[in-house]
């Protein structure tokens, strides 16, 4: 072995036969600082070099029992793990035969005899210097050799013009991550080996784009002797790889080029970005997705000076289903409906294509799912807002047919708010915002509804809110109140009844008209503790009026389809009679025919107790609702009450005219007394006399007006219908 050469000068094994050669040659080099031992003949030097592993050996050719040449050959022979000491032979003066045996031999050097002294010793040097230089490369080239079978990596090397060099596949990819697959042009390993690429161009081994980047990127390598990446795709059996390449400068016209592929972390960081951006229940994109979707298309939008919609929808009776078939059958509701909106919006569908206005691959990230049952659509491209509306009528569409879940059918509406930019904003928050403030509206506007944004909307959502807030604190604070309207008999003009109606007065607003708050009652579900409080105090009243006038009058309260749904409404009725000892069958529950026609078997229960309880019905604003006979007939209706949109064209609507007489002939036939509400002049109550209606209420037959007035209308014996 060739031992640090560097630092300790050596020890050489000089053989020779003649004892006088040996030992000038162990003077000389000992001048030079090397250290000598000595061989008699071939066969001691051969045992010695093992022995004693020298740093370098001078052999004479001619000895006993074994010459030099064979005794070089069996060095070599017993050389183990590529060691290689150098042997110098020294041969007569001009013997080139010997020089070429000892050659071949395997011996490093020669020196011939006469020998030059003085010299010897610095020859011996500069051979040994020279092996060991050799070691140490041999030493790098196997640990480059180690290197390269332990990387991945593909090296190839590149002249100034872009021709191969050199080139040395990569070893893992196949073996590790596709075992056994093999497909015919797969080439085995790395991207691009398998070819012989010595003396070829980068060109003739890529695609034309990727050699084109790769040769400009080298450029820019030589020209900075800085590294560069390039980064490339090539398909090979289908499949997509990734691959990076590398590229170093070695010399001002070569440069190394290191090629990985990275498709398994390309497909990491495809997953990961799926998990984030992704919606787990759908599938779709996420509310993330879709802010950034929105924010990119806003600075494209504004830099081309182009428009787009947001679409921001909401299911409009999700929450019904959830409670009532359960989380599962909700979720599965989702998917399906994402489904749906991701067949209606495709990119295709979405873009408005103009004349000259190419299509875009917009990508899947137009739709997503916010949470819950919130969908928002993002419409690239908007040329007429009438694309968007379209859009929603579509969405609207495909909502219709229903969805099979666990077997029910279920049907389901969808409520659309859009937003506009540049209209409506110029930012995503804003716009994002307005959408969901125009689909609260569009829900306001009685839902399976599209609404487009604008700003009043927000001063109106505004104010509802505040109304909201006071309505809210309107129970404690005693805003409520209650106003009565008399309904007299028609035959025998006596009040025989009176309508509790309730009404707000607001510290601010004034006078708040029902109509206003109390579909805001029945939104917030106030409407609850507003109706529970109109019960208590209408039965009260009424108590107190009989009390006073010794008259059995019928006290009607209008009941919301909120109240009616609400599985407390029996006991609540019953607490108001017990504690306030007004006798049931004088109390009238108004309910309204879509209220009785919601919910058919729970109806059935709620209407059952009532009739325990031994309350009355009557069925409000008749014949604008959807009420079949049937349907009256079971619920054992005492009265219905003619909505005053048919009494209002009365007499010389003839058309109305015919329809109330019918209602009154069929509520008769099923023994129902007929009560016409909004009764104005003098002729529609001649009309509706005619006409066998039983009861009227109206302006014309007293305002709804406070109790202490209606007090003193009872009080009068002779109540006389006000004369015209
Ligand atoms: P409704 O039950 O149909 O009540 C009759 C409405 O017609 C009342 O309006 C009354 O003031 C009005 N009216 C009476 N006579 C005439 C007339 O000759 N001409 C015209 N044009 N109108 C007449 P109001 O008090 O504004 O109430 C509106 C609606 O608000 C009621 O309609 C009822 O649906 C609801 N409402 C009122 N009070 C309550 C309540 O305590 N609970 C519930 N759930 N709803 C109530
Ligand atoms: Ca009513
Ligand atoms: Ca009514």
């Amino acid at each position: 072995m060739p031992a640090s050469a560097s630092t300790q000068r050596g020890t050489v094994l000089v053989a020779d036969d003649d004892p006088v050669m040996r030992l000038l040659m162990l003077e000389m080099l000992a001048q030079v600082g090397l250290q000598g031992i000595e061989a008699g003949d071939g066969l001691e030097a051969v045992g010695l070099a093992q022995e004693r592993a020298p740093d370098l050996i001078l052999m004479d050719v001619d000895m006993p029992r074994m010459d030099g040449f064979t005794a070089c050959g069996a060095i070599r022979a017993a050389e183990k793990n590529g060691a290689c000491v150098p042997i110098v032979m020294v041969t007569g003066s001009d013997d080139v035969e010997a020089v070429t045996q000892a050659y071949e031999a395997g011996a490093t050097d020669f020196v011939s005899k006469p020998i030059n002294w003085p010299i010897l010793g610095h020859r011996v040097l500069y051979v040994l210097r020279a092996s060991d230089a050799i070691a140490r490369l041999r030493i790098a080239d196997a640990q480059n050799r180690a290197v390269l079978e332990a990387i991945p990596d593909t090296f190839f090397r590149l002249n100034a013009d872009g021709f191969y060099l050199d080139y040395e596949p990569g070893h893992t990819r196949v073996r590790q991550e596709r075992p056994g697959q093999h497909c015919p042009g797969r080439p085995a390993n790395g991207p691009f080996a398998g070819t012989p690429f010595i003396g070829k161009h980068l060109a003739d081994t890529l695609p034309p784009e990727i050699a084109t980047r790769m040769l400009e990127q080298m450029k820019t390598v030589l020209a900075t002797q800085q590294v560069r990446s390039v980064e490339y795709e090539l398909v090979e059996c289908g499949d997509v790889l990734h691959f990076e390449a590398r590229l170093v400068a070695t010399s001002p016209s070569e440069v190394l080029g290191l090629v990985r592929d990275i498709s398994e972390r390309k497909r990491a960081e495809e997953q990961i970005r799926r998990l984030a951006y992704c919606d787990s229940l759908t599938g779709i994109p996420n509310r993330q997705a879709f802010l950034e979707t929105l924010e990119r298309e806003l600075q494209r939008a504004k830099m081309g000076n182009k428009k787009f919609a947001v679409l921001f929808m909401d299911l409009d009776a999700f929450k019904r289903i959830n409670d009532t078939l359960g989380h599962n059958a909700g979720d599965q509701l989702l998917k399906m409906v994402s489904e749906r909106l991701r067949e209606t919006t495709r990119p295709s569908d979405l873009v408005s294509r103009g004349e000259g206005s190419e299509p875009r691959d917009a990508g899947a990230t137009n739709l997503a799912r916010l949470g819950g049952d919130e969908f928002t659509i993002l419409i690239p491209d908007l040329e007429r807002v009438e694309h968007a509306l379209n859009v929603a009528t579509r969405v609207k569409e495909a909502m219709r047919r229903p969805f099979i879940i666990e077997g029910n059918e279920i049907f389901v509406t969808a409520s659309i708010g859009i937003s506009l930019f540049p209209e409506d904003g110029d930012d995503c928050g804003s716009l994002l915002k307005f959408a969901d403030t125009a689909m609260y509206h569009a829900k306001n506007c009685g839902k399976n509804n599209a609404k487009l944004y604008s700003s009043s909307l927000t001063m109106q959502i505004m104010s509802h809110v505040k109304l909201e807030v006071g309505l809210r604190r309107a129970l404690q604070n005693d805003e409520l109140y209650l106003v009565y309207q008399p309904q007299r008999d028609v035959r025998t003009s006596e009040i025989v009844g009176v309508e509790a109606l309730v009404r707000w007065r607001h510290p601010e607003r004034g006078l708040v008209p029902p109509t206003e708050f109390i579909p805001l009652a029945e939104e917030t579900g106030l409407i609850v503790p507003i109706g529970e409080w109109v019960l208590r105090t209408a039965c009260r009243q009424a108590r107190t009026w009989q009390r006073l006038t010794r008259r059995l009058l019928r006290i009607a309260v209008n009941l919301s389809a909120k109240q009616f749904k609400d599985e407390n409404l029996s006991q609540i009725v019953l607490s108001a009679l017990n504690d306030t000892g007004l006798e049931p069958r004088l109390l009238e529950l108004e309910l309204t025919e879509g209220t009785l026609m919601d919910d058919a078997r729970a109806t059935m229960v709620t209407l059952e107790q009532l009739r325990g309880i031994g309350v009355h019905l009557s069925i409000d604003d008749f014949g604008t609702g959807y009420s079949s006979m049937n349907y009256l007939k079971r619920f054992d209706v005492r009265a219905l009450k003619i909505d005053r949109s048919f009494i209002a064209g009365l007499p010389q609507d003839s058309e109305n005219a015919a329809i109330t007489r019918a209602i009154i002939a069929m509520a008769h036939g099923l023994k129902m007394v007929v009560v016409a509400e909004g009764v104005e002049t003098n002729e529609q109550l001649l009309l509706l006399e005619e006409l066998g209606c039983d009861m009227v209420q109206g302006y014309y037959l007293g305002h709804p007006s406070s109790a202490e007035k209606i007090t003193g209308m009872l009080h009068h014996a002779q109540q006389a219908l006000p004369a015209k």
